[in-house]
């Protein structure tokens, strides 16, 4: 029986599920699950104590009856479970199959880099600084616009719609375009840039790992971008248009990290809404984002994935993933609102009725 580099033991197959007691990073051994073929001739490691497909989303999670499985395994051990050992030859194929890799936590946990922050303490403070710049940011644009933001008829305008409309292709897009330079295994050298590569590239290795952490923290992971978008309003001040369309891509950019999370879990865990948003194309479905994880050469926008047709288009015939011109494109995207806001206003007026005095708010900004 393979042994897993001796990070797993006693495997056996018991009704087309792979069935190992696992080592984690801490030594302790655990029961862990994994229904044969899920991971699709991919390959099964012991990543981080539990059995996982090597490639894309772990499926593992998706073995029929997970939970109750493993609870019954650690409870009752494997005999009663398995109340006998695979002796056929399909069985026997179907392990070889599995290609369980050996190395086990040594070699996948070591890769493991979702949660470097807590091993970077430069990239944790960066993260720190920039949540906070974000949340003070947030507020100071709130307080600054809370007449209109007050205002239900300025709320229900097509002002309001076609800036939260917009908020949201924009932050898809940048979502995009920030997948595409932190997916980027060539520049991983740069300063500032190349940790935060790093790091996201994690994900691949773990993509799971996403949903296991409190959701505020994950909530808070993209803060950098955010904060340089915030930031950037310094360069026009006045503009009232930017910081009301700033709170409205700051909101989308935290549902963007919302629709990142939900698309990796489990159906068994998933609320009923996210099910509904995914089922009506407002966020990212976990079918449409699982492309992504099985050649990470598509599906980038992270969002809604409204723009990943486009996108995918670009990285075939324009520029591969790597090109680092992708990187400068991600940046010109972060200042375009701010370098738009020195423009003609575009978005609809709305003729504000507060104090009886009738100016067209597109001219304060
Ligand atoms: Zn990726
Ligand atoms: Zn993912």
């Amino acid at each position: 029986m393979n042994t897993f580099g001796g990070s797993c033991s006693q495997c056996s197959i018991v009704h087309w599920t792979l069935q190992c007691l696992c080592v984690d990073a801490v030594g302790d051994s655990s029961w862990s699950i994994c229904g044969v073929g899920l991971c699709k001739g991919n390959g099964i490691a012991n990543n981080g104590g539990k059995l996982a497909c090597t490639v894309g989303i772990n499926q593992c999670l998706s073995t029929y009856k997970y939970s109750t499985r493993i609870a019954y395994l650690e409870t009752y051990g494997p005999i009663e479970l398995g109340r006998r050992q695979i002796l056929t030859k399909y069985e026997n194929d179907l392990i070889a199959n599995a290609n369980v890799r050996g190395g086990g936590v040594g070699d996948v946990g070591g890769k493991k880099k979702s949660d470097q922050h807590s091993n970077s303490p430069l990239l944790a403070s960066v993260h720190s600084i920039a949540t906070a710049t974000t949340v003070f940011s947030f507020l100071l644009f709130v307080i600054l616009e809370r007449r209109v933001l007050t205002d239900i008829q300025w709320l229900t305008s097509t002002r309001a719609l076609a800036l939260a409309g917009l908020s949201v292709v924009y932050v898809d897009v940048l979502s995009g375009l920030l997948h595409i330079t932190l997916d980027n295994p060539t520049i991983t050298h740069w300063p500032l840039l190349g940790p935060e590569c790093e790091a996201f590239q994690g994900h691949h290795v773990a993509p799971n790992d996403i949903t296991r952490g409190t959701w505020l923290r994950h909530l808070c992971e993209a803060h950098f971008v955010n904060a340089i978008l915030c930031i950037s309003v310094l360069v026009n001040r006045k503009s009232a248009t930017l910081r009301q369309f700033l709170i409205f891509a700051n909101v989308s950019s935290t549902w963007m990290m919302a629709a990142h999370r939900l698309a990796h879990t489990h159906p068994r865990d998933m609320w009923w809404w996210a099910k509904t948003l995914h089922s009506t194309g407002l966020l990212i479905s976990p079918a449409h984002h699982s492309a992504h994880h099985i050649t990470y050469t598509t599906n980038f926008a992270i969002f809604t994935g409204w723009c990943n047709p486009f996108l995918n288009f670009a990285v075939e015939y324009i520029g591969h993933p790597h090109n680092p011109l992708w990187v400068i494109s991600f940046f010109l995207c972060m200042l375009a609102p701010t370098a738009l806001s020195f423009g003609r206003e575009r978005i609809p007026q709305y003729k504000p009725s507060w104090d009886g005095v009738k100016v067209a708010e597109g001219k304060q900004g």
